[in-house]
């Protein structure tokens, strides 16, 4: 049942009833609600877990867990889950894990090159809106086809990185001495295909890792694949329907929205696995300057990170290319019934002092990031009063009374600001000047109105803000 559809009578059904408490929430339906929104898990409920109530245990399982299987990869804090999605489109209900990035490293690099390409994934790191930004696995790729060349570079690659390895060769022998470098560390094992699966899966199998079913154009042929490997035992199994160069992008985004949307509906046995999507194609296509390569790659990634994809390959490693990606990543993967909010209060920026200047802003991430970025940029020592308004830009805030003149004298009064500086002076936001009047009135702050947009403040407060006006 898609997850959207899943109400929370329908799993209050299946739990014991007895209001118990032992989860933490005050009774079964409340808990019931939480499972339904997946903030919970089944085994938080420990008189579920009484081998007399199996069959009610497993009922539930089966009602709450992903249409995509949710397959780890690494160990430890540096383990990554792929897929574990309920639904095709965000907005139904939200997406769980973003798709992993992961740059490749090949057995005939010489060392310079391998340990830079490594050092930009372990150091790749960008502070947006209060995420941080990065790169997440080292794909290691087999070019020799030597089984004692590739057990060197894996055993290099883990050495120079605790990220999750993605193993890729075809031939099992060059697997095995890559696995018997690095299986404890739970690698990604790429790939099985119709001629090479069993001694794939069988090293699966001994090593218990996660393994890549391939078949490049040939959707019968992956759904197939995938079944036999279900059949033989495998459990943690990505998809990778190949990733054709860019001229062929339709085909691309057609073959991965098949595949999801059969996975979320249910139309199809064996394909509710996590799908891999390979940018790294985009090299194989005829261009002299590598630069045209990166750029293509770019593109590529960023139209599988919109499809579905829950696992990227790609070569390119310049910021301009992975910049772009990264942020479209975290941009579509952040959880539309939650706003992305920062604290309320009061933050100092800079070294204000008691006459430095008070300015007032929301609690939307982005507003409230960009806000202090451009007063710490302008070197503005200053207060930065940040009213709670459930997530919202000023604008929206102020037309939905998500921030009103009374938060906003409340956030003077509870922030003790007051007490920080000797003047009673607030610049609010250009975009809030119609508050302006009623928040004097219900504080006794003089308010300044300020530049509609914050890249202003710097000259507003240098040119025209005066903290004690009436002096
Ligand atoms: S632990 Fe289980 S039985 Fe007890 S209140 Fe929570 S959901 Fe109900």
């Amino acid at each position: 049942m898609p997850a959207k559809e899943l109400s929370p009578i329908e799993i209050y059904r299946g739990l014991p009833g007895t209001n118990c408490k032992d989860c933490g929430e005050a009774n079964c339906m409340a808990f019931a609600a939480k499972l339904v929104n997946r903030e919970a898990t089944l085994e938080e409920c420990k008189p579920l877990l009484d081998p007399g109530k199996a069959e009610s245990y497993n009922k539930l399982w089966a009602l709450l867990k992903p249409a995509v299987k949710a397959v780890e990869v690494g160990v430890g804090d540096n383990k990554l889950i792929l897929g574990g999605e309920y639904v095709l489109y965000r907005h139904e209900f939200t997406y769980f894990h973003q798709p992993a990035m992961a740059v490749d490293v090949g057995d005939e690099m010489g060392d310079e090159e391998f340990e830079t390409r490594v050092h930009v994934l372990n150091d790749f790191s960008y502070d947006y809106i209060g995420m941080k930004l990065s790169l997440d696995m080292l794909a290691v790729r087999s070019t020799s086809g030597d089984p004692s060349k590739f057990g060197e570079a894996v055993k290099k690659a883990a050495e120079l990185t605790r990220k999750p390895l993605m193993l890729c060769a075809l031939d099992p022998a060059v697997m095995e001495a890559g696995l018997d470098a690095a299986a404890d560390r739970r690698p990604l094992i790429y790939a099985a295909t119709r001629d090479n699966w069993q001694k794939m899966a069988e090293l699966a199998l001994k090593h218990s890792c996660p393994l890549v079913a391939s078949s490049p154009m040939d959707l019968d042929g992956l759904k197939s694949l995938a079944l036999t490997l279900e059949a033989y035992g495998i459990k943690d199994i990505v998809l990778d329907p190949g990733t054709a160069p860019t001229e062929y992008m339709g085909a691309n985004l057609d073959t991965f929205t098949i595949l999801r949307w059969d996975a979320i509906n249910g139309e199809e046995e064996g394909l509710g696995y996590p799908l891999m999507g390979a940018p790294i194609a985009a090299w194989t296509a005829p261009a002299e300057d590598p630069v045209l390569h990166e750029w293509s790659e770019a593109q590529l990634a960023a139209a599988l990170i919109t499809r579905f994809t829950d696992i990227i390959v790609v070569h390119g490693i310049s910021g301009w290319a992975l910049l772009p990606q990264v942020f479209l990543r975290s941009n579509l993967y952040t959880d539309p019934r939650k706003p992305v909010s920062v604290e309320a209060g009061l933050m100092p920026i800079g070294n204000p002092t008691e006459d430095s200047p008070v300015l007032l802003t929301t609690n939307f991430a982005l507003t409230y990031y960009t806000v202090a970025s451009d007063i710490e940029g302008a070197k503005v020592d200053s207060y930065l009063l940040v009213v709670d308004s459930e997530g919202m830009s000023v604008e929206s805030a102020v037309a939905g009374r998500k921030m009103t003149a009374e938060t906003v004298a409340e956030a003077i009064t509870n922030s003790k600001v007051s007490e920080k500086v000797k003047h009673r002076s607030l610049i609010i936001p250009g975009r809030a000047a119609r508050l302006s009047g009623e928040i004097q009135e219900l504080s006794g702050w003089n308010v300044a109105v300020g530049p509609m947009d914050s890249s202003g403040i710097a000259s507003y407060v240098s040119d025209k803000w005066k903290p004690y006006p009436e002096g």
